[in-house]
């Protein structure tokens, strides 16, 4: 971002920086729909939005690298953390079984203080583990196995689902999906966008069965139309 758009930045950046100081980041809900029964919202994933006065809608894929790159994405998944649990709280679908998922950064995932905040939180606003599932990018799993599994067992043992994000993206390989405690796939956009072409049915298919013979859920990013609703559930996509 610094190199792509030049003097800009230097706005931004500040703007970004005093946006985060002011707690100003906002939370957005996408549903998460079970495709077996059409229609029925069974969790809400919590993504963090950012709009400025100058700006408008900045994307994340323009903001979470900056806060990264700052210094400041603990900061930003604890503020984005902070106001989706509160949320989830006063929602009467936290009494009906809906499960709030939120993005746990790698940096976040391994900083000291990221586990006794978490259950702190969790209990001051009356919630569960159970009710909360964190999902990780496989780029935990850089670190090696048994570091990625360290940190995940705990979290796993405490109650909290475990979603593997953005899957097909990284370098992960299968064997290591498999060794770590994580509940849940979810297939990344990329993949669900090619649905339609022979190409993309075959990658899906492909996640598919591998994350059944693992014993581990599928959810899909971005469906946005019935046709690909269809497809996905016909392949066996929860
Ligand atoms: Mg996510
Ligand atoms: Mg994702």
């Amino acid at each position: 971002l610094t190199q792509a758009t030049g003097y800009e930045d230097v706005g931004m950046t500040s703007r970004f920086m005093a946006a985060v100081k002011r707690g100003l980041l906002q939370v957005h809900y996408q549903p998460v729909m079970n495709a077996n029964n059409p229609g029925r919202v069974v969790g809400v994933e919590a993504l963090a939005r950012w709009h400025d006065d100058e700006y408008g809608w900045v994307s994340p894929a323009s903001f979470i690298p900056l806060a990264e790159n700052l210094g400041l994405i603990n900061e930003v998944g604890r503020q984005v953390l902070e106001q989706a649990l509160h949320h989830f709280s006063q929602c009467s679908g936290a009494s009906a079984g809906l499960k709030l998922a939120v993005n746990i950064s790698k940096r976040q995932l391994m900083s000291e203080d990221f586990y006794p905040m978490l259950l702190g939180m969790v209990q001051e606003f009356g919630l569960s583990p159970g009710q909360i599932k964190l999902e990780i990018t496989e780029s935990i799993a850089l670190h090696g196995i048994e570091v990625a599994k360290g940190y995940l067992q705990k979290l796993s043992d405490a109650g909290f689902a475990l979603s593997l994000d953005d899957f097909g993206t990284g370098f992960s390989s299968l064997s290591h999906v498999h060794e770590l405690p994580f509940d849940e796939i979810k297939i990344d956009i990329s993949f669900v966008r090619r649905i339609k072409t022979p190409e993309g049915r075959v990658l899906v298919k492909t996640i598919v069965e591998m994350a059944h013979a693992m014993q581990l859920s599928l959810v899909a990013e971005g469906v946005e139309d019935h046709e690909t609703a269809l497809i996905l559930q016909g392949m066996g996509v929860e």
